[in-house]
């Protein structure tokens, strides 16, 4: 058995879309399973559609998933540089090699003449192509071509009859006629190689065995198969994985939310949710498991158990799986995870209280971000409820009645011993009783005042953790604020 060698092949145009990453995951866990080599591979040969960090975007995305690499950016390896901006002499070198053999050719067409022909055959509603006017000039033409200084690009001489076939792990054999093959560039004018051509040579020169990647490029697959054999190269075996595609079965876009794996980072989603979830897109053990470590993951991931058929991307399947693992974390993990979301939100304030609220939020909470809102209260001095927030629907209209009622519920708290949740609850439930206080409204209107929400962890929890001093003040200045709106009383 050789040994397995993969590679995920991004281009650093921007922040790795979530269907591109599925691509590197499966790679990666191809790699892991068969204890072969996951190799990155820098594809930034199209240097107008590069942006800035887009390089530091992909690594970030690779690194907070966990998937880690051999060879590559930062780690080097015996096939190396790892980027293709930086093996340029090597596609040169093999570009003149197919021209020498005959398996390609110079092209000298100007832009604006390639532009007229595109015209003129869409004009004539023919499919789009190189109409091979290079190909078929005499030496003597060549030659006048070449002292007139232009700089010819090179093109890849594609048979003119007959067909091509190669053979895809998931799709099947896979048949283009060659007439509907273009005489593809594969070195610009300005020495740069396009992507067939650096991704061949690549793949050949750092001995990849089995090449993964998404099957919109399944009509590339003819062109890299004729220069496997114009090269006398063996190819490599080929995976092209499913899309992914939102809901509509459109692919999947910014129109369908977050699409890059960093904004769901930021957004509050565990890595080992989004593995989980990345993994069933495309890939299933079975007909009904959906739970899977990284490690069971690595144990039980083939190709044979990927579909050809595209993916859907379902939003509350993530939801499902994230609040999944975020249960299974223990206090001090979930604790550890939701600090970086609360410092974001500028809350700084104590871990102890983080740790005693966490276990409150642990199964209320889908994404680590929603930990903001639910406890944001606990990290701030004071909080500011309106009226009306108070008020609610329970005591609409009468601030008056609402001041009185918080005034008992200070007196009772002051009282209260032990201040814990159990005590709180029962003395909140007696108060309501022998007052005439509907409980509901009155446990809402407490929780308005201490909390500024509607919507908090469990109020006699809650209230336990504030403190007695906290919970008094709010409560105190509550009742200002409802004092202030109560109607002027008739002498
Ligand atoms: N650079 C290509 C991409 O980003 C790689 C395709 C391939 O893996 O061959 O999609
Ligand atoms: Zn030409």
């Amino acid at each position: 058995m050789t040994l397995v060698r993969v590679r995920y092949a991004p281009s650093p145009t921007g922040a790795p879309h979530i269907g591109n990453i599925r691509t590197a995951l499966f790679t990666w866990l191809f790699a892991r399973h068969h204890g072969g080599k996951f190799i990155v591979r820098i594809e930034d040969t199209d240097q107008a559609r590069e942006v800035d960090n887009g390089l530091e975007l992909i690594l970030e995305s690779l690194r907070w998933l966990g998937l880690d690499w051999d060879e590559g950016p930062g780690v080097g390896g015996p096939f190396g540089p790892y980027s293709q901006s930086e093996r340029l002499p090597l596609y040169q070198k093999w570009a003149h090699w197919l021209v020498e053999h005959s398996h390609a050719y110079r092209c000298y067409c100007t832009t604006e003449r390639l532009e007229q022909m595109r015209k003129d055959q869409e004009a004539r509603k023919q499919s789009p192509g190189y109409d091979r006017r290079c190909r078929f000039m005499s030496d003597a033409e060549r030659r006048a071509k070449e002292q007139s200084g232009i700089v010819p690009v090179i093109r890849l001489a594609v048979p003119l009859s007959g067909a091509t076939t190669y053979h895809d792990l998931i799709h099947g054999d896979v048949t283009f006629d060659n007439k509907n093959i273009d005489d593809q560039v594969l070195l610009k004018s300005d020495g740069f190689p396009t992507y067939h051509l650096a991704v061949v040579v690549d793949d050949h020169e750092m001995q990849i065995t089995h090449i993964t990647r998404g099957d919109d490029w399944i009509s590339s697959g003819p062109k890299h198969a004729l220069l496997y054999r114009a090269f006398g190269w063996e190819m490599p075996a080929l995976a092209q994985l499913p899309m992914t595609l939102g809901p509509d079965r459109k692919k999947l876009s910014k129109r369908h939310g977050s699409t890059s794996v960093i904004d769901f980072r930021e957004q509050g989603y565990l890595p080992e949710a989004m593995i989980n979830f990345l993994a069933r897109l495309g890939w299933s053990y079975d007909d009904h498991t959906e739970i899977f470590s990284r490690d069971e993951l690595i144990r039980l991931f083939d190709l044979d158990r990927v579909h050809p058929s595209a993916a859907i991307f379902d939003m509350e399947k993530l939801n499902w799986l994230n609040g999944h693992y975020i249960r299974a974390l223990s206090t001090l993990e979930l604790a550890q995870r939701v600090r970086p979301f609360l410092d974001a939100a500028g809350l700084e304030g104590d871990n102890d209280v983080l740790l005693a609220v966490t276990p409150l939020i642990q199964t209320r909470i889908k994404t680590l971000k929603e930990a903001v809102s639910l406890t944001d209260f606990f990290f701030v001095e004071r909080v500011e409820p309106s009226a009306a927030q108070l008020l609610g629907k329970g005591f609409g209209g009468r601030p008056d009645q609402a001041a009185d009622a918080i005034g008992a519920v200070i007196d009772t708290l002051r009282a209260l011993s032990p201040f814990d949740a159990p005590a709180l609850e029962q003395a909140l439930r007696a108060l309501a009783e022998r007052s005439n206080f509907k409980t509901g409204a009155l446990f809402t209107l407490v929780r308005e005042a201490i909390t500024a929400r509607s919507v908090t962890p469990p109020l006699f929890d809650t209230i336990a953790i504030l403190g007695r001093e906290r919970t008094c003040a709010r409560l105190e200045h509550a009742r200002r604020v409802l004092q202030a709106a109560a109607p002027i009383q008739a002498p």
